[in-house]
């Protein structure tokens, strides 16, 4: 094994799991082990984790798994998890335009929203429909009815290999459409927490009014999505001018299965787990739609999906 001694992961006050099964921390509830498993106690405990392992471990740092398949075989690296400890949110300020919101990379991302309405802030209610941690969130800049993670944030704190913190700004990322890049192309930092700024509702009962949209947002994606049934969200981004779910749906690929995958029959850019999927049926019926899509209309579809891992 790859890691630091003994006696250094002794002092550690969080949980180290060996060949830990990954399906239960994905919502696809599918795929292979992790060599390794870190939930810290706190960040101060990250930070001492990181330390303590060898610079050339391989690292990955999870959220609540809503957008990610690590392959049957198994990832050979620590999967770091942020939701058992990164978990704190606070009202910073409030100022004449709006609020500062502070959490933690483990926070879940509807709390953020339910946080906001409940201090009279409007803007971020669509976080109430991801299911992932504000972590994932800005790992992809999600987004959901017209908005985007990164619309409201102000700062974030990240954390190197080295457990070192840094506070940086939005423009030190290249922010796109479900994408972040570092600009000075830092790829082993992970963040640990985010300022947002999320601004003031324009009524007095705007507390309610952001609660109500909420509520109008989570009616219409039960509506929509086959949320009884594991699976990760839009598998796809959606192409320019166009809809990956409208493509995979004319080229009569809803109910398609392999195994024990299924391109939903309420939702073609979603694929569930009918049960006993593993991830290589799934990775299979990424791989179908994406090549039919091709073939019929010459687009190549962009998946939204991690994948991770290696094949069994
Ligand atoms: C039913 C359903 C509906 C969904 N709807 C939407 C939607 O409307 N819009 C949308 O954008 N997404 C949607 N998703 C996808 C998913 O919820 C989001 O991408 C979410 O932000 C992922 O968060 P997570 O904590 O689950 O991330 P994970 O799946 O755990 O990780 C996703 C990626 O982020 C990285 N990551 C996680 N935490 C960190 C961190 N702290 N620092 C650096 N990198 C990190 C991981 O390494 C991985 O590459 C949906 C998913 C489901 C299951």
């Amino acid at each position: 094994m790859n890691m630091a001694d003994a006696t250094n992961l002794q002092s550690l006050r969080g949980a180290l799991r060996l060949n830990e099964p990954m399906s239960k921390h994905v919502s696809w509830r599918a795929g292979g082990v992790a060599a390794r498993t870190y939930a810290p106690a706190d960040l101060d405990d990250l930070c001492a984790f990181l330390r303590s392992i060898s610079r050339t471990e391989g690292l990955y740092f999870v959220g609540l798994g809503s957008n990610l398949l690590v392959r049957d075989g198994g990832v050979r690296a620590t999967v770091v998890f942020t939701h058992w400890a990164l978990r704190q949110i606070t009202l910073l300020s409030t100022g004449e335009s709006n609020i500062e919101i502070h959490a933690g990379a483990g926070v879940a991302s509807p709390k953020v929203a339910r946080f906001a309405a409940l201090h009279g802030a409007q803007g971020a209610e669509f976080l109430a429909g991801i299911p992932g941690t504000i972590g994932g969130a800005l790992a992809m800049n999600a987004g959901c009815y017209g908005g985007e993670t990164w619309e409201l944030v102000s700062s974030v704190t990240t954390i190197d290999r080295a457990g070192g913190l840094h506070q940086r700004a939005p423009n030190e990322f290249h922010i796109g459409y479900r994408s972040v890049k570092s600009i000075s192309g830092l790829a082993d930092e992970w963040f640990v927490s985010a300022n947002f700024k999320v601004p003031h509702g324009d009524a007095d009962n705007a507390s309610e009014k952001s609660r109500n949209k909420i509520k109008q947002l989570l009616s219409k994606r039960i509506a929509s999505q086959p949320l009884q049934q594991p699976n990760a969200g839009s598998v796809f981004r959606n192409p320019l001018n166009d809809h990956a779910a409208r493509l995979i749906e004319v080229c009569g690929l809803k109910g398609t299965r392999i195994g024990g995958a299924e391109i939903s029959l309420k939702h073609a850019n979603f694929i569930v787990n009918t049960g006993d999927a593993t991830a290589a049926d799934i990775e299979s019926l990424i791989d179908l739609a994406q090549n039919t899509v091709r073939e019929k209309f010459g687009i190549t579809l962009e998946r939204e999906v991690r994948i991770i891992g290696e094949h069994a």
